[in-house]
């Protein structure tokens, strides 16, 4: 397994555009100088599976039997993790709300899963996979994504990110790229591409 540096591992994301630099108004209203879309990565099944390579050697010598992921995010990059490990894979999805394993998906009791996730936030999904594995009987040895946002999270097992990225944002009010008459795009528009 090929590993790679974070330094690496931005200018990759960068390359794909899956970070982008410039104005951006993020759903919340704040602006910010970056913008995160990591399904860019997963556009490109090269850069996808050198990615899960990276994160796979970065997760040393654990041990694992399966692999799990939150849809819809997860499901790319946890399918390429598990064919780097050479292991199953499952993805769980919300129905009503609630995070479920369907499609006759199942963890077998005391086997030793990764859970992977494209971006980790607060991890609020990945949590709910947790305890899914844990109701089935299984083990969570670790969590893995791309990019860590930082912060506090709502699990309570070990996560292993190929890149720390925490983005600043602002009031429209305080942003210096407004004042600057820097053009401002907003996340999903077609002006971003
Ligand atoms: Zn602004």
């Amino acid at each position: 397994m090929v590993s790679m540096t974070e330094a690496e591992v931005l200018q990759a994301l960068k390359e794909a555009k899956a970070i982008l630099s410039g104005h951006f108004q993020l759903t919340s209203g704040r602006h910010s100088d970056t913008y995160v879309q990591c399904a860019r990565v997963l556009e490109d099944p090269a850069l996808t599976t050198r990615l899960a390579q990276a994160m796979v050697a970065k997760l040393g010598e654990r041990q694992f039997d399966l692999v799990a992921a939150p849809a819809v995010g997860g499901i790319i990059i946890g399918f390429a993790v598990a064919q780097a490990l050479g292991v199953k894979f499952i993805f769980s999805e919300r129905q009503e709300g609630v995070m479920v394993l369907r499609r006759a998906f199942e963890v077998p009791v005391g086997a030793r899963v990764l859970v992977v996730e494209d971006v980790v936030t607060t991890g609020g999904s990945v949590a709910e996979v947790i305890s899914l594995i844990r109701e089935a009987g299984g083990e969570a040895v670790a969590v893995t994504s791309l990019i860590d946002r930082g912060g506090a999270k709502k699990f309570d097992v070990e996560l292993v990110s190929l890149l720390r990225l925490e983005v600043e944002s602002w009031e429209p009010g305080s942003c210096g790229l407004c004042a600057a008459n820097v053009p401002l795009y907003s996340p999903g528009s077609r002006r971003l591409s």
